[in-house]
């Protein structure tokens, strides 16, 4: 028994690794799956810390810490976005490089799962303060990522200029440009058609089956509330509001907006690029984050960050369906109010799937050099999310448990019947 292994029973309540554990626990219990497996899965592969200084414009260097875990490699190499955030810390990324390898082996895509993350407030840095931080973390990284071991992504408060930062950093130290290091890149140098919107298109897509199986089919009578503005949520609302449905609240760290009328999602956008937040958006009234979670609606869709609804205010959602645009958002201890008073929840590793279903994409398309156009990325997005839908939902009825065993089980079982087959080495 190795001694210094992660500990979740030492974990708070609200900490997402205790989810994260929490969840494998409950959905093992009904696996008939080899111990020594069980076990196996239970712990990250690989763990990787990095203390490293920055240049600050001001000429004086200052020490930033990241990670970068591996949760599993067994059904191909781990992928995962990089968190820039100064809630990070060890045990938030073990749960969510966890939370990857259950998500790529649910929507069937041949990837392990990671996640990195370094503790910094990017608002807090100048662009070129960015670029220098992201490169020495890149450089930092170098010996765990490749685009045949380890595929990095944005996740919060990083983008795009980001991924190509990272890119050209790999790329610099190999001596020839390597696209698919990482995905979510820009399209000009790799990036793919459609990656940008994927993750809140994908939402929405679950969002609808799960209203065609309760049954609601007017789409402007379903009223939605969506928590985080960034660039899940923003393209969550997006294509609801496209699609015909009423978002009748928005919030992002400053607070939220409530118009029971319906929100502009188009002049939305224009009012976030111009005063970077959602609210005073005229017409609507302002709210907090508290709010928004407990406001009267169809729809609760939380897009910010883990551990927002929890058994203290489980009580007060009013949504009767809850579709997880971020990772992590509902505690075990919410779940079980949640299901006790018959709230339908379509999980993060299902409703969220779809950032890295494109980014799946996004590599397949760098190893072969050819890229596709943006319809069949959304056909393909589509089809793959759906699947894996009608999956969770037919494994969740074939167990008699709710849609989050239900897939958690499902990947779970995946994972373990590769193990299976390759085997402990050596
Ligand atoms: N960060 C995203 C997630 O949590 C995307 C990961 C990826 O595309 O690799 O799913």
């Amino acid at each position: 028994m190795v001694v210094a292994l992660p500990n979740p029973t030492t974990q708070s309540h609200t900490s997402a690794y205790h989810t994260a554990i929490e969840q494998y626990n409950r959905a093992t219990q009904n696996l008939s799956i080899d111990d020594n497996i069980l076990d196996y899965m239970r712990y990250p592969r690989r763990e990787f810390t990095v203390n490293f200084p920055v240049r600050r414009d001001d000429g004086q260097t200052e020490m930033f810490t990241g990670y970068r875990v591996h949760h599993s490699t067994v059904l191909g190499p781990s992928k995962g976005g990089i968190r820039y955030s100064t809630g990070v810390t060890l045990d938030e990324v073990r749960a969510l490089a966890m939370w990857m390898t259950w998500k790529c082996a649910l929507v069937n895509i041949p990837y392990g799962g990671a996640k990195g993350g370094v503790v910094v407030d990017p608002k807090t840095l100048s662009q070129r303060e960015l670029e220098n931080l992201t490169r020495r973390y890149a450089s930092e990284l170098i010996p765990l990522i490749s685009p045949h071991s380890d595929i990095p992504a944005p996740d919060m408060g990083t983008n795009s200029q980001v991924m190509a930062w990272i890119m050209d950093t790999y790329s610099m130290t190999v001596g020839y440009s390597v696209p698919a290091i990482v995905t979510g890149k820009p399209i000009i140098i790799g990036g793919s058609e459609g990656r940008t919107e994927a993750t809140g298109r994908g939402v929405i897509i679950t969002m609808m089956e799960a209203l065609k199986q309760m049954g609601q089919s007017s789409r402007s009578g379903t009223t939605v509330a969506i928590q985080g503005f960034g660039n899940v949520g923003s393209n969550a609302a997006s294509f609801a509001y496209e699609m015909g449905f009423t978002i009748v609240a928005v919030s992002d760290v400053m607070g939220g907006i409530y118009n029971p009328r319906g929100l502009d999602i188009p002049d939305l956008l224009e009012h976030v690029q111009a005063t970077g937040t959602v609210m005073d958006f005229r017409g609507s009234e302002n709210i907090n984050n508290e709010e928004l979670l407990r406001m009267k609606c169809d729809v609760l869709i939380p897009a910010a960050m883990e551990n927002q609804i929890t058994e203290d205010n489980a009580d007060h959602v009013q949504a009767q369906l809850i579709v997880e645009g971020a990772n992590g958002p509902t505690t075990p201890e919410a779940d079980d109010i949640l299901n006790d008073r018959g709230i339908f929840v379509v999980p993060d590793i299902l409703a969220n799937s779809g950032g890295v279903i494109v980014s799946y994409f996004e590599w397949v398309q760098d190893l072969q050099a050819f890229s596709w156009d943006k319809d069949e990325v959304f056909r393909q997005l589509q089809r793959i999310i759906v699947r894996a839908y009608d999956e969770t939902q037919s494994n969740a009825e074939k167990f008699n448990v709710d849609m989050r065993m239900g897939a958690q089980m499902t990947a779970i079982q995946r994972v373990a019947d590769a193990m299976k087959v390759r085997g402990f080495y050596p």
